[in-house]
């Protein structure tokens, strides 16, 4: 075969082909602030614990297609209501993707909405699905836009509309009485996700609201709290939509290696409680010292990043990349995003080198 541009041509969709891959920098020796990612790793003891328990899982056997005792655990430990069950992903990623390909209708036009700026999946994967995805602008203080959202509800029918809680990238948590209208406003024409990927950091949650709101899913992760490379995301929703779901799901989605860590994690869920917590105590110490830059502005942070606005980001991210430090340049990501930089929250050291990398005078 020597004519890949031709075979590509006949058989990749246009729309896929037109599209670049999910960027993630190269990294390896950098100080990581653009992933959100937690610092910390699992103390030695636990590790040694660990290690223990992944070399007796069954790797010859397919994992149990789907972990009730997983299930349980997570309902126990992470406040699932009673009477509400979840369903695991391997990451919430795949969870956005199978509650968007569980509304989108073959042949006819489907909605997928959510605020924009936010988190870009959701658009992403509305397009593999072959669903629209409409985007309502926040407003410029990224609070949402209540009446817009109302209105685009209004106008396309979204089948499901999405809210990240905090919001990604902009960090703030949106007004509830904005999230319960947009909410109310879908009844049962439309869904609302509600990801709280940042919620061990948020404290703050949708989750207790799941009787009140039949249309409501919550959906969360563990990878911001600790567990990034482990790959676990859950959701909870009324059983009766968790079955419909359920259907769509890929019956092996979470791995034996996952299943097994993610219990374990679960057992000593103070630990990466403890680490949430540090990380916390150092937000506002972080955002105090961005303010004091020259020309800053610091927008409210509930996760666990902060976003900023410099007079010149390219300028900032090119004396951080000098320094091996990254942090993600949002320009050109949405105009209300403009000389904007979001930054995850470190240890105190890391925070402190990115700190120290910003205030060096401008070489030149
Ligand atoms: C990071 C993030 C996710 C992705 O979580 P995974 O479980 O790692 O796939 C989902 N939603 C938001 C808003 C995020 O920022």
């Amino acid at each position: 075969m020597s004519n890949f541009d031709q075979l590509i041509a006949n058989t990749i969709r246009p729309d896929v082909r037109a599209l670049s891959s999910y960027h993630v920098a190269d990294n390896v020796g950098f100080i990581r602030l653009d992933q959100m990612e937690n610092p910390y790793e699992l103390s030695g003891l636990l590790r040694d614990e660990l290690a223990h328990r992944l070399a007796n899982a069954m790797l010859n056997r397919y994992p149990v297609p789907s972990p009730n005792e997983l299930r349980a655990k997570v309902c126990a430990k992470l406040g699932i209501p009673a009477g509400y069950d979840v369903m695991l992903g391997n990451g919430s990623d795949e969870l956005i993707s199978i509650v968007i390909t569980a509304v989108t209708k073959p042949g006819q036009r489907t909605v997928v909405m959510a605020p924009v700026p936010s988190f870009v999946m959701y658009q992403r994967s509305a397009q593999y699905a072959g669903a629209d995805f409409v985007g309502v602008p926040l407003k410029e203080d990224f609070s949402l836009d209540r009446d817009a959202m109302l209105k685009a509800i209004e106008e396309h029918k979204p089948a499901v509309v999405f809210l990240a809680y905090p919001n990604n990238p902009t960090g703030n948590l949106f007004d509830k009485a904005d999230v319960n209208a947009v909410i109310e406003a879908l009844g049962d024409t439309g869904l609302c996700v509600v990801d709280e990927a940042y919620e061990p950091f948020a404290q703050t949650s949708y989750m207790g609201r799941l009787p009140r709101y039949p249309n409501l899913i919550v959906m969360r992760t563990l990878s911001k709290l600790g567990l990034a490379g482990i790959r676990l995301g859950y959701m909870s929703a009324a059983p009766q939509l968790l079955a419909e779901f359920d259907k769509v799901r890929p019956p092996y989605n979470v791995n034996i290696l996952t299943q097994t860590a993610a219990a374990f994690a679960l057992d000593h869920l103070e630990e990466l409680n403890a680490q949430a917590r540090a990380i916390n105590a150092e937000r506002p110490k972080l955002a105090a010292a961005l303010a004091e830059l020259p020309g800053a502005t610091v927008f409210p942070a509930a996760g666990n990043f902060i976003l900023f606005r410099v007079p010149d980001a390219e300028r900032a991210t090119a004396k951080l990349l000098a320094n091996r430090i990254l942090a993600k340049n949002l320009s050109k990501m949405h105009p209300l995003l403009t000389n904007c930089i979001r930054v995850t929250v470190s240890t105190p050291e890391e925070n402190a080198a990115f700190l120290s990398a910003l205030q060096a005078p401008d070489q030149s």
